[in-house]
């Protein structure tokens, strides 16, 4: 069976069980700080499972990209080195929100194995909660006897909390699980091994491939559980084990997921697959991170220095370096990967295709820089080597190469043992402690329980129509973190307050009692689907009514830049082609960043047409069209621009100001004309591909252009106040350049004359022609003077000192037959005559020249000079 095939399978296996069926979520998430990516098919779904918002149907299904490379699930050392995990990978999964339960999860799970998908019962094992007694919690009987049923009991085993209770975070929904675990393993292996002692033991071909939780509890923060009011089925079927079981494989590596990559890595190299361990690795390793990394690129996630953008680049730089290491390769070749890749893909993800040609650059430029920095860290690893006293590299050496040139461990360990060194491995791993412990130390936070003073489900957010609102406070909570110190987030029954999304800051303001209590709401932001205000302490009367004003002077000019976002957008694919697609963008109340997919770089002309399409829209004074809950399908019909990598809902919230139209849930202008102006500061690359403007509106643009009048204003008091100040500073120029050239004659003429003057002195000592003296003139006039003299003069030695600025100044010629005959050495001399003036130089034996900082000293340098004749 096809792997397209056995996707589809399971989609329609749980459409015909009444699931929705909804498409993967982007993996990069963006309202929930406790996660980067999305680990796992539930992560999408967590604002349901904390009961924020409400799913659009109570069963789901869907195949969810999920990533487990930073966090509470990372596998990324793993891959490669197994043949079973993978940092990207498809989690298909089947959803009960409050509707059924393990009976109809356990039996459904069941009948597509088995029956849809025709498993053999007998290679299969089934796992239950055994309890713990540090929650009081008993064996999970309940699914113990459901799963009776269906198979016989030598297969149920049991699980330890570690494996077999799933939790969430370190609070929230959590519950028992059920693992199936398949052993395809050959007659001859299972003969002599029981499959049930392998089970949950790393075994390659005795691995889970479907686990089904059943939330039942919720964690607090104090540790202790509580029972949920409605119970949920969240279940997680690694998509590439399934069909490397359905495919009668050993490896996930040898389904059709894999072999076309791996046959493209195979013709690159030239290295063939299946012959050597290393080899091997390093071929899963890249077959398994340029997907994802194409992924991730085509969410809008770019490789970056910080933050999930850096976890991109390590990816990325890890198959680079097992490429460089094991396949030879030294130039650029795993984004010729994407091409085959696209062709896979693309028809089950469109945004592979659609993305091709951004994925391709950005990946190249990557394996470019990294290959240079590798190149740079091989040298210094060479020059570590070469002065290490010992057959040991410490490991502070071994972990700055690590830290400045991400040169892992094992790739130092490896190059220092060709040489015949070892690296102090357990100093290393201090250093990385001691940096892990810094920066947990700095991003430490507490975060308490919340305490709900009134029921609501949900938090309406008003601010769109009014910036000022009686509110209650519903629920709050104390967080404490090493940065901000002790701030409490609250939560109202309604709130004009814009939380930070879509590249928009969040609304700042206050709260005021009605005894005239003020409380400042210092940030606004979404997390998993409420709204959160976060102040610096809280109300006296919880319960009060306060009085909620956002500010309405951040709010006015963030709306202004984020409409000119817009505005920007319809001019960039007007003046440079509908190529272009926005990758990101920051909207605050001083300023707005814009950045956008484009393979050159924007010429002036261009950045002036731009500015001018943005200028005339504001000039047309259109109007704000609002459609706030219009279906996701008629705004895209109307030509309304979505952004890839967005999570939208089934409808949408479109915005239109003239013939610009994007769906945005941000807060906007009423009117074009309210934005003032608008100017470019800047344009520029950010990565392959991708460029950034930046640009001002509004009040900034007011003190922008103030400030540069008045500059300007002291520019040409300056030049004494011409008509034509920019003809003024060209005038200087020119007259400066002639001037220059004027010197440069005069210094040359007096050179000619000083040559005339100083032949006469030149005497003879013992047959050598000798002149040793104070000239006026710089470096390269005395270097002019020495040539000329040695081209005039026979057996020449020459030596002249000058003072320039304070600055002491020797050089010493000496004809090349004299360096032969006399064993004069100008470089020698130098040095030595240079301790007069207190410097050093040097040079070749037939010119050389010393600088230093005591030109007292020169007269006695020259006088020295005589001795070496
Ligand atoms: P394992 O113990 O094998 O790492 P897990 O306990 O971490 O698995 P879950 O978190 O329960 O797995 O995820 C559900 C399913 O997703 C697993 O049964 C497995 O089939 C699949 N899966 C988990 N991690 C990976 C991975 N890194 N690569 C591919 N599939 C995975
Ligand atoms: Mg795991």
């Amino acid at each position: 069976m096809k792997s397209q095939d056995i996707r589809d399978k399971f989609l329609k296996f749980f459409e015909s069980k009444q699931h929705l069926i909804v498409p993967s979520a982007p993996m990069v998430l963006k309202d929930d700080p406790t996660l980067m990516f999305v680990n796992s098919g539930m992560a999408p779904f967590k604002e349901y499972f904390l009961g924020n918002a409400d799913p659009k149907k109570n069963r789901i299904a869907d195949s969810q990209k999920c990533l487990r490379v930073s966090g509470k699930h990372n596998d990324l050392e793993e891959v490669g080195y197994d043949t079973y995990h993978h940092t990207l990978f498809e989690m298909l999964g089947n959803w009960s929100f409050g509707d059924y339960f393990k009976k109809e999860a356990i039996a459904w799970a069941w009948e597509l194995l088995t029956e849809v998908y025709g498993i053999d019962k007998d290679i299969l094992y089934v796992t239950v909660f055994e309890g713990s007694d540090d929650d009081s919690l008993d064996v999970d009987q309940e699914a113990y006897d459901i799963w009776k049923q269906y198979i016989s009991e030598d297969r149920i085993l049991m699980g330890n909390k570690k494996d077999n209770f799933w939790e969430m975070g370190d609070q929230g929904p959590c519950g028992p699980c059920s693992e199936i675990h398949v052993d395809i393993r050959s007659a001859d292996d299972k003969a002599k091994v029981d499959g049930k002692s392998l089970v949950n033991m790393d075994h390659p071909q005795v691995v889970e491939i479907w686990n089904l939780v059943f939330m039942q509890y919720n964690r607090k923060a104090n540790g202790s559980l509580e029972i949920l009011p409605n119970k949920h089925i969240d279940t997680g079927m690694g998509f590439e084990r399934l069909c490397m079981v359905l495919q009668d494989v050993q490896s996930n590596y040898d389904t059709d997921v894999f072999t076309p990559i791996i046959r493209e890595i195979e013709t690159i190299s030239g290295k063939g697959y299946g012959k050597d361990d290393k080899t091997d690795i390093a071929i899963r390793v890249i077959s398994d991170h340029v997907r994802a990394v194409a992924f991730s690129i085509a969410d809008g996630q770019l490789p970056s220095n910080t933050g999930a953008g850096y976890v991109i680049r390590r990816i990325l730089r890890r198959a680079i370096r097992y490429g460089f290491t094991f396949l030879n390769q030294k130039e650029p070749f795993i984004y010729k990967l994407t091409d085959t890749l696209s062709k896979q893909m693309g028809t089950a993800f469109p945004e592979l295709k659609n993305q091709k040609r951004l994925i391709e650059n950005v990946i190249k430029e990557e394996e470019h820089s990294f290959l240079r920095t590798l190149d740079q860290g091989l040298l210094l690893l060479d020059r570590v080597i070469e002065n290490s006293k010992s057959e040991t590299i410490s490991g502070t050496k071994a972990f700055e190469l690590y830290d400045t040139y991400g040169f892992p461990l094992d790739l130092t360990q490896l190059i220092a043992k060709e040489k015949g060194y070892t690296i102090d491995e357990a100093g290393f791993n201090a250093e990385m402690k001691k940096q892990k412990d810094r920066s947990r130390a700095a991003s430490a936070s507490e975060t308490s329980d919340w305490v709900v003073l009134k029921e609501d489900d949900t938090e309406e957010f008003i601010g769109y129509d009014t910036l000022a609102v009686d509110v209650k406070l519903t629920r709050y909570r104390k967080v404490t973190s090493k940065k901000e110190g002790e701030q409490y987030q609250l939560v109202f029954n309604m709130t004009p307050f814009y939380p930070e999304g879509g590249g928009q800051v969040g609304d700042k303001g206050s709260i005021e009692a009605s005894n005239g209590e003020v409380i400042y709401i210092l940030d606004t932001k979404k997390e998993n689907n409420v709204i959160i205000h976060i102040a610096k302490n809280l109300p006296e009367h919880l319960n009060d009514t306060f009085r909620a004003e956002v500010n309405e002077e951040h709010r006015r000019l963030s709306a202004s830049n984020h409409t000119a976002t817009h505005l920007l957008h319809q001019a960039l694919r007007t003046v440079l082609g509908e190529h272009v697609e926005q990758k990101g963008s920051l909207v605050r109340p001083k300023s707005l960043r814009f950045d956008f997919s484009h393979y050159a770089k924007v010429e002036p002309d261009q950045l002036q047409q731009i500015e001018d399409f943005v200028n005339a829209r504001i000039k047309e004074n259109l109007p704000l069209e609002e459609q706030r809950n219009i279906p996701m399908q008629k705004a895209l019909d109307e030509g309304a621009l979505a952004l890839f990598g967005e999570k939208y809902g089934d409808t949408v919230r479109a915005i239109r100001f003239g013939q610009s139209m994007e769906l945005c849930g941000g807060t906007h202008v009423p009117n074009t004309g309210d934005i003032w102006h608008f100017k470019i500061k800047s344009e520029g690359a950010i990565a392959a591909g991708i460029r950034r403007i930046e640009a001002i509106t509004n009040m900034a643009v007011g003190d922008y252009f103030e400030t540069i009048d008045k500059e300007y204003q002291a520019l040409k008091e300056v030049l004494k106040n011409p008509n034509e100040p920019v003809k003024a500073v060209e005038n200087l120029q020119s007259e400066n350049a002639d001037l220059k050239k004027q010197i440069e004659q005069l210094l040359k003429d007096k050179a000619k004359n000083v040559k005339g003057d100083l032949k006469n002195e030149i005497v003879d000592v013992n047959g050598v022609n000798f002149i040793a003296k104070k000239v006026d003139l710089d470096a390269s006039g005395i270097k002019d003077l020495c040539f000329e003299l040695g081209g005039e003069v026979d057996n020449l030695f020459a030596i002249f000192g000058a003072d320039n600025n304070g600055k002491a100044l020797l050089s010493c010629y000496i004809s090349k037959s004299l360096v032969a005959e006399k064993d004069l050495n100008a470089g020698t001399i130098v040095r030595e005559l240079g301790k007069h003036i207190q410097g050093g130089g040097g040079g070749q034996p037939f010119f050389a020249t010393a600088g230093g900082k005591n030109p007292d000293g020169i007269e006695e340098a020259l006088k020295a000079a005589k001795n070496y004749l």
